[in-house]
């Protein structure tokens, strides 16, 4: 047997448990199928890298659903104050933004990325891309495949698997692990998409008109659920934060689900009413919804496209629609467009500290776990602290200790 622990995955969980590991003198090797690393990562600072979340700790694992309680200790092992100084002993400041998001200044993955590389070849990472695991050989061996399909084996000391999700396959994380855990007995819960856009028929002229403008401080309800934030038209329905914390409620849903948009959540309907009601003689009702209102263009007509093309003549009917403009999703966006998975190894298939319960010495970590969470910082907090934490399983249980976190 080898004394190198590897690393499965170069996303930000596999890339956190090898420096936690190399950084305490272990001998790592990152195993990667893809011909660079961290690449969903580099996706995720397209539009802004998010990276956590300032909320109160108490607050902020409740973001994680039905795996609050599995996830709360590891959260606390790895916080997100740990996770701002990690970012910031990279050179990477960062700022809160106005929703209490925690960004890099330079709100982009790479410069991150790339100061988190060198520092990983310093503590003697080695990095091996273009291998893709296959499992365990007869031996009990993990089992790796180049490119030109010829293969390689490894038995290491200790084993992090942190293979992703089975969203946005372009950039990796497909899923394939799921048959080989299931063939080792390790029990899933299937994957389904979480934080996806929906599909909604708009009509051409907005549709032409309107795709890619945000619907900023609006309220979306489904059902008894309303979620402040921001929405994005776009050419095939809508995305964005506020519709993406629905995604469980909406994924349970059968068929097309009706949701209403709040355009005003600041203001009652008793205070629209009144405002539109006192419209200057002679000015036109768009201009009347934009200045004294504040509705955007895009706002004014969402109201035209949920009211079948027309603007509602009547104050208290047209300020009703501002509070509650309903909307039908056709249908959530399929699994590879969602911006991560629910699903994955189920919680009783792992020890509290990661480890498989049917393959000692082998720890998962990151979204191939079975936890869900909001965008806001959640996703990346999430993968981070169950690499830190898988790491020092590792690192404890090499020292001859029981667990890291009580079993
Ligand atoms: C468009 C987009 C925007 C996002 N924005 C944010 C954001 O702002 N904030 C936030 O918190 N989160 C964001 N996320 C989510 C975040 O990027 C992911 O949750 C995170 O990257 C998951 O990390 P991971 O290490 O668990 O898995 P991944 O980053 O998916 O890494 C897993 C790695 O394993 C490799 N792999 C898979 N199978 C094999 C195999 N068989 N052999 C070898 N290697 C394999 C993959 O190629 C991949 O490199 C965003 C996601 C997307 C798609």
């Amino acid at each position: 047997m080898s004394n190198t622990v590897a690393v499965i995955g170069a996303g930000p969980a596999g890339l956190v448990a090898a420096e936690v590991l190399s950084a305490a003198g272990k001998r790592v090797v990152v195993y990667e199928r893809m011909p660079s690393v961290g690449r969903k990562f580099l996706m995720a600072g397209r539009g802004g890298l998010n990276l956590t979340h300032s909320e109160p700790l108490d607050q902020f694992v409740k973001r994680y659903g039905a795996a609050t309680e599995r996830m709360r200790p590891l959260l606390g092992a790895f916080t997100p104050a740990d996770l701002i100084a990690w970012a910031n002993g990279l050179g990477q400041e960062t700022f809160i933004g106005s929703s209490g998001r925690v960004f890099p200044k330079a709100m982009k993955a790479s410069p991150l990325l790339r100061a988190w590389l060198t520092r990983l070849a310093a503590q003697g990472v080695e990095i091996r891309t273009r291998l893709r695991w296959l499992g365990w050989d007869e031996s009990g061996a993990l089992k790796f495949q180049h490119d030109d399909g010829h293969t390689e084996s490894l038995t290491p000391a200790a084993t992090i698997l942190a293979l992703g999700g089975a969203s946005w396959p372009r950039l990796g994380s497909d899923g394939g692990w799921a048959e080989i855990l299931r063939a080792r007995d390790v029990s899933l819960t299937p994957f389904q998409p979480a934080n996806v856009g929906c599909n909604v028929v708009w009509s051409d002229h907005f549709r032409e008109r309107f795709a890619g403008e945000p619907l900023k401080n609006i309220a979306i309800r489904f059902g008894d659920t309303s979620v402040r934030g921001e929405a994005i038209v776009t050419t095939y329905g809508l995305e964005g934060g506020a519709l993406y914390a629905l995604s469980a409620s909406l994924r349970e849903h059968a068929g097309p689900a009706r949701i209403h948009i709040d355009l005003r959540p600041t203001h009652t309907h008793a205070d629209l009413t009144a405002k539109l009601l006192h419209t200057r003689s002679g000015e036109s009702l768009s201009n009347t919804l934009r200045k004294s209102i504040g509705l955007t263009p895009v706002a004014i007509n969402l109201l035209r496209e949920a009211n079948g093309g027309a603007l509602a003549n009547d104050p208290t009917q047209l300020a009703a629609f501002i509070k509650a403009a309903p909307i039908t999703l056709t249908a959530p966006r399929g699994l590879a467009r969602a911006i991560s998975t629910a699903g994955g190894v189920a919680w009783e298939s792992v020890t509290p500290d990661l480890e498989l319960k049917a393959a000692p010495g082998v720890y998962a970590a990151g979204e191939m776990l079975d936890w869900e969470a909001p965008t806001g910082g959640y996703l990346l907090q999430g993968c981070f602290a169950t690499g830190v934490c898988a790491a020092r399983a590792v690192l404890w249980r090499a020292s001859g200790l029981e667990a890291l976190v009580p079993r």
